[in-house]
């Protein structure tokens, strides 16, 4: 068992145990902690190959894209698209016949498999009381990949860890159902430890790498600690209407959507990613959704909070709200500001309409048209209508 620090600790010790073992070729099956260190990369610096086996994972690494989705990560490709890798990039294929591909991919993986001398997984829990690994697939990759490789390494982060075994009674259901659907996923294994002497199956070596990198941290903020329940099912992915506009490679980041907004700040830092708090309407459909009840729309504003505290927000947006709050306690000083602004409104319309290299709403009319203007404001309508009556 090692805990990693951070991400460069974990990258370390694992690179160590590939090279000390002589190890050329790993399989590894789906992990977004792996993810996060950007493990594959730093293996194959140092010449080790490294086979993703899960399908959707399989196919973004074939594209040399990251994963799209926390559960998905192929998602955001067609039937055709994967048809039209495959035809390039791997032997036998004609068509677009998902069984024709899925079998496809096997053959190359099963190659893989059986050359691999070490398997890296995650864990989708680990177990204290029983000193065991859960891990749920519904391929059956990584525990393919653990029964054939001399060397089983899981590598996970420190908030995966539950108390009783019982406890997964409740766990691997919810996240199979706010996963996918499904009331359960098709593989559910315990792992202990390695291959014991009387056994025929499994590794001859066992690892566990234990992840912190600011979950510690995290843990310390009594506010939002919670956020470490996650269980990476992806629902608040799928409700999110930010997300479903966007899509996940624009987070820029391993993990995406609304708990990626939430987590990643904390795991790499507010000043480089505060911004992704405001990928958020507030809706809250991402709270209703969550399975372990985290309230994720509370915590995209807490992350706003600090990022105002911590001095992040530009001037421009600090003025901005000093205006509107001078403006909003007083009726006079709210109608001068709405005539200075319809003012402003119109004067940057014009500099737009007249093609001025200054249009300061250029940015915005790139790629969409600009609403009209309304003649008259509210405030003027209202008073006129009630003289009317
Ligand atoms: S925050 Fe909740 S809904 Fe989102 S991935 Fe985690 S457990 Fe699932």
């Amino acid at each position: 068992m090692f805990w990693a620090e951070n991400a460069e600790e974990a990258r370390r010790y694992i690179t160590g145990i590939a090279e000390a073992r002589g190890v050329h070729v790993v399989t590894k099956s789906k992990s977004m902690v792996a993810e996060e260190i950007q493990l594959t990369p730093a293996m194959e610096k140092i010449g080790i190959k490294v086979f993703e086996t899960d399908l959707g994972e399989f196919i973004v690494q074939l594209r040399h894209e990251p994963p799209y989705h926390l559960v998905t990560p192929a998602m955001h490709l067609t039937r055709t698209d994967i048809a039209a890798l495959f035809k390039e990039k791997l032997e036998g294929v004609d068509g677009d016949d998902p069984e024709q591909l899925v079998a496809a991919a096997r053959r190359a993986l099963r190659r893989a498999f059986f050359s691999s001398e070490m398997s890296i997984t995650g864990a989708n829990f680990l177990v204290a009381d029983a000193g065991m690994v859960a891990i749920t697939t519904n391929e059956g990759n990584a525990e393919l990949g653990m029964n054939l490789s001399k060397i089983h390494l899981v590598l996970t982060g420190i908030e995966k860890i539950v108390p009783h075994l019982d406890d997964l009674a409740i766990l691997w259901p919810v996240l199979a159902t706010a996963g996918t659907g499904q009331p359960v996923t098709c593989y559910n294994t315990l792992v202990g430890g390695p291959r014991a002497p009387h056994e025929t199956d499994g590794p001859d070596e066992f690892h566990v790498v234990l992840l912190d990198n600011g979950r510690s941290e995290l843990l310390a903020d009594v506010e939002q600690r919670e956020v470490l329940n996650c269980i990476r099912c992806g629902a608040c992915l799928n409700v999110c209407p930010i997300f479903r506009t966007v899509g996940g490679h624009t987070y820029g980041t391993t993990y995406q959507g609304p708990i990626g907004s939430v987590l990643t700040p904390h795991l790499r830092g507010l000043h480089e990613f505060q911004h992704l708090s405001y990928a958020s309407s507030l809706c809250g459909a991402c709270t209703d959704v969550c399975p372990v009840k985290i309230g994720l729309h509370h915590h995209l504003l807490h992350n706003r909070r600090n990022a105002v505290s911590a001095g992040e927000r530009p001037w421009s947006e600090r003025i901005g709200f000093k205006v509107w709050r001078w403006a909003m306690m007083g009726s006079r000083r709210f109608a001068l500001l709405s005539r200075l602004a319809l003012s402003a409104l119109r004067l940057m319309y014009r500099c737009g309409a007249e093609g001025t290299r200054l249009d300061p709403l250029r940015a915005w009319t790139k790629a969409r048209a600009a609403p009209d203007i309304p003649k008259h404001s509210f405030r003027h309508m209202w008073r006129r209508e009630s003289a009317e009556k």
